[in-house]
């Protein structure tokens, strides 16, 4: 083709720009909308057309809604109702004259802005770090080579390789067409897929035809669900169709998990709370002739201790921490809701082939004409030999090259210097055919294809039509065995066919159930002659040549993940399209324990049945993905919270029927990325193993740093009531309240959300997904530890005042309502593992928090001008001594209650 020059095309392609693209290549054939768009098929554009045409139509991506300034952001976190109820706070301390009240209030409360400000930006720079390693990408071809681009990079005039599972990356003209069906709900909201093909459609001018009847282009964002297909892109971004909808397809932001709306209610609550504490004692304080300006101060202290302000904000950045710590071991977490699930998780389904397995495929196997042979070399090297098994077998040194015809034509994998391109199930038998001397390509060039009937999980075969020397049309056909022999009626032997009857067939059944209880993958080659290609949609009555055993190796680290798994509660399930036979050797090999079922078992059981039985099932072995949909239902209907992996396009129903959806990243499809809630990195079991105890670390870290967070709230409140109850001068001021929430707890706080794991995370059963994260357990121990700093906070006052005078005390007593923390956050950090043990030790950041709030407060104590802003009195080491001991207390107290209780139990 005659390419004009680069001159030429700029102009083309920018008077192109605002008509949108080609909007009438629909109704053109292939050829005209390639010159057009000035590029040949065969070779594609050339990396520097692509760069250049890049700068006249910019980036193929969706024009994304303008950010919300950094300074909008920051003020946002004022938007917050707790923090409004503080200003509140600040105001009619100033109005009644406590003007340094007032101050010190608004100060911490700008401190806080700033710390939530930068806390929010570094959960989100983690989470955009998230985003961008799922970047879409395309298979597109330049230079005459298909590779790999980022689907942003593409411009006008590529072509672009799918197949099914590919989301379409731009809108883009049919060049070729096998067999391809598209979901287009995307754009149209049409869930029933359309089948596409090259011929053009319409002809009266452009915009008259509907999106559906344009059937002749392919649309961003719509997906390929069947065959395999060429395009051309004839427009991107914002120029494509789904550009001109965008507006209204602006994703917004991800709504709270459940986590986060349990905490917006708990804050409530505890705004109640303390709402009624100041009637309450307002109540009080009316009868005992309080003034106003007192009551008032009282009640603003009450309001400040109540609120837990710096909550959500660590509970943000723990998400986001945590699912950029998954990402990096190779978890995309999409939602951070998942993160929950992940922990609770009860059950993981998982595909064999890849997961499970290496999906490093090497024929160790060949039968063909009655004769068994073993097949040597290592990988996809084509160094190795063809013996027959049994070495007496005088059949054994006969010509294989028909016996692997099919496996070779039938077959879309390169094997090149570099590696495999393409199904490692199919480089497996290309390499089996070279060690029959076959080579594969040159078999293509001989016998060209003339149509295909791609690869279905659900049908478990691949055909092609061949063009033989004499004209005639030749299908071969490889598939699973069994689907292979429903249609065969005879069987290749020593180059003649023999009828498949009773003897033959039970040999040939025989032969795979001997190589699949071994744990090889069992494949079947077969061919016909058949009429044409025409509109062929299902198998002739076929030849049986030959049966390949390919070797997959279980992934090393597969059989200790399961057992982690068994030890954490979690049962472990496979499901694969693979033989029964097989998967049960491989699922022996990795210990997975439970029946073996297969997809035509499932399909004589009702729901009912399946549920009944669902626990007992370690494998499911032949099944269609929509097996999977039936399997996620009957496992939820047995309360159990279920990941599920998938990779194919079918796979994406059951991805998003199962509570965590899990994708694979390297061999899944657009179509199942989307649909999952995870994706893996490295397709790995292990990965989803070491998710599941992220997840548990992750909640149980959260449920630390409330517990800890809130034990200082009702403390605090009870501090306040107690004191007034008992006559007392208000021990924590309105300023000291805010001190000890925001800059004495926040940091242990962060320290405790980044916990390292409990020993047990993974020794103990999953987390019922309906306990609350402040259930009556945790809610009695948080207010057990905030009973006893009350009690030693108002006790201690009571008793110093009158021997060290009133200045004195009240300092004391501030000093030991924030020395409490310390030991309430080792309380909060055991939850119901040891209180004292070795595990204490193990987060660093934790103790030199500790050790800073110690310092702080006694900064905040002794130097003078500390002590004007907070109203402190200097301390001498005899009462720090004391302090220290009665917040200790709070410690003890827990020691003291676990121990009648594990008498008790006993
Ligand atoms: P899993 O579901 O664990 O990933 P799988 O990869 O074996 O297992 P499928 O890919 O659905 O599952 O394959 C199902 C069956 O289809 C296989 O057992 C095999 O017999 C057949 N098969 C697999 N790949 C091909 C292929 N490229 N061409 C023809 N038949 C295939």
């Amino acid at each position: 083709m005659d390419l004009p020059t680069t001159a030429g095309m700029r102009r083309t392609v920018s008077g192109q720009e605002h008509t949108r693209g080609l909007p009438e290549a629909h109704a053109l054939p292939p050829e005209q909308v390639a010159a057009r768009l000035h590029v040949d098929p065969a070779v594609g554009l050339s990396g520097r057309e692509a760069a250049e045409r890049a700068t006249v139509h910019g980036p193929n991506r969706l024009a994304e809604p303008a950010r919300r300034p950094e300074w909008l952001k920051f003020l946002d976190q004022f938007r917050n109702w707790l923090i409004a109820i503080l200003l509140i706070a600040a105001v009619v301390a100033g109005a009644i004259g406590d003007v340094k009240d007032a101050v010190v209030i608004t100060i911490v409360l700008q401190i806080n802005a700033v710390l939530g400000y930068l806390q929010e930006r570094r959960a989100e720079r983690s989470l955009e770090a998230l985003r961008r390693m799922l970047v879409p990408t395309a298979r597109v071809r330049r230079d005459g080579e298909v590779g790999i681009v980022e689907a942003h990079t593409l411009v006008p005039g590529d072509i672009v390789l799918l197949e099914a599972g590919d989301r379409v990356p731009a809108d883009g003209r049919l060049l070729i067409a096998e067999s391809v069906e598209v979901a287009e709900a995307a754009l149209t909201g049409e869930s029933q897929p359309v089948v596409k093909s090259v011929a053009a459609v319409g002809g009266n001018g452009p915009g008259r035809l509907a999106i559906v009847e344009r059937t002749s282009v392919l649309f961003m964002n719509t997906a390929l669900t069947r065959g395999r297909a060429e395009m051309i892109v004839t427009s991107t971004g914002m120029d494509t169709e789904l550009g001109t909808i965008a507006e209204e397809l602006r994703s917004g932001d991800e709504p709270p998990s459940p986590l986060q709306v349990q905490l917006d209610s708990l804050g409530r609550r505890l705004a109640l709370l303390s709402g009624i504490a100041v009637l309450a004692y307002a109540a009080t304080a009316l009868v005992r002739g309080d003034t106003l300006s007192d009551l008032a101060l009282r009640a603003v202290a009450l309001a400040v201790a109540a609120i837990p302000e710096g909550l959500p904000a660590v509970l943000a950045l723990t998400l986001a921490f945590g699912v950029y710590r998954m990402a990096r071991r190779g978890a995309i977490v999409k939602r951070l809701a998942s993160v929950e699930s992940l922990g609770s998780a009860t059950v993981v389904c998982s595909d064999k082939t890849g997961t499970l397995t290496l999906n490093e495929m090497t024929v160790r196997a060949l039968w063909t004409g009655g004769t068994v042979y073993d097949v040597t070399g290592e990988g996809y090297g084509i160094d190795g030999t063809i013996e027959a098994h049994d070495a007496s077998d005088e059949r054994g040194r006969r010509d294989l090259r028909d016996a692997v015809l099919p496996f070779a034509l039938c077959n879309d994998a390169r094997v090149t210097d570099d590696g495999i391109i393409g199904d490692p199930t199919e480089a497996a038998l290309i390499v089996l055919a070279a060690k029959a001397g076959v080579d594969a390509d040159r078999a293509r060039d001989e016998l060209p294809r003339s149509g295909e009937l791609p690869f279905d999980a659900t049908t478990k075969y691949m055909a092609t039509f061949h063009t033989e020397s004499n004209g005639a049309t030749r299908i071969h056909v490889k598939g699973a065995l069994d689907v292979l022999l429903a249609r065969c009626t005879g069987v290749l032997t020593n180059d003649r066919v023999r009828p498949l009857g009773d003897a033959l067939r039970a040999e040939v059944v025989g032969v795979a159930a001997r190589l699949g209880g071994t744990g090889l993958r069992v494949l079947g080659g077969a061919t016909a002659l058949v009429d044409a290609p025409g509109e062929l949609r299902d198998l002739p009555a076929l030849t049986l040549v030959s049966i390949a055993g390919i070797a997959d190796p279980p992934r090393p680290q597969a059989r200790d993940a399961v057992a982690l798994c068994r030890t954490a509660g979690v049962a472990v399930k496979m499901i694969t399209g693979d033989h029964a036979d097989t998967a049960a050797a491989i699922a022996r090999e990795l210990d997975i324990r439970g029946e073996v079922v297969t997809g035509a078992e499932l399909d004589r059981m009702t729901e009912d049945r399946l549920a009944a039985h669902v626990d007992d099932i370690g494998v499911f072995a032949r099944v269609a993905p929509e097996h999977k949909v039936m399997i996620v239902r009957a496992l939820s209907s047995r309360g159990h919270v279920v990941a599920m992996t998938g990779d194919g396009v079918n796979d994406a129903a059951a991805l998003r029927a199962a509570h965590i959806g899990v994708a694979m990243g390297v061999t899944g499809t657009d179509v199942a990325k989307e649909a999952a809630d995870m994706v893996l990195t490295d397709d790995d079991f292990s990965t989803i193993v070491r998710a599941v105890h992220e997840g548990r670390c992750i909640y149980d870290n959260i449920v630390k740093f409330v517990r800890f967070q809130l034990a200082t709230n009702i403390g605090a409140i009870l501090t306040l009531l107690g004191a007034s109850l008992a006559g007392l001068p208000s021990p924590l001021t309105a300023p000291q309240l805010l001190w000890i929430n925001i800059i004495m707890d926040g940091p242990p706080a962060m320290a405790l959300a980044v916990d390292p794991a409990a020993d047990d995370a993974m020794r103990r059963p999953p987390r019922d997904p309906a306990e609350r994260i402040l259930g009556a357990r945790r809610f009695a121990a948080i207010t057990r530890a905030g009973a006893v700093m009350a009690v030693g906070t108002v006790t201690l006052l009571a008793l110093a005042r009158p021997r060290v005078g009133t200045d004195t005390a009240l300092t004391m007593a501030f000093t030991t309502f924030v020395l409490f923390q310390l030991f309430n956050a080792l309380c909060a950090r055991a939850d119901d593992g040891p209180v004292l043990g070795r595990y204490q030790l193990r987060n660093r950041t934790l103790w030199l928090c500790l050790v800073g709030v110690l310092a702080v407060q006694a900064v905040a104590v002794q130097l003078p001008w500390a002590r004007t802003v907070f109203g402190t009195a200097a301390l001498n080491p005899v009462q720090w001594a004391v302090c220290l001991a009665t917040a200790s207390s709070v410690l003890l107290a827990e020691l003291a209650f676990r121990a009648v209780r594990s008498t008790r139990r006993r």
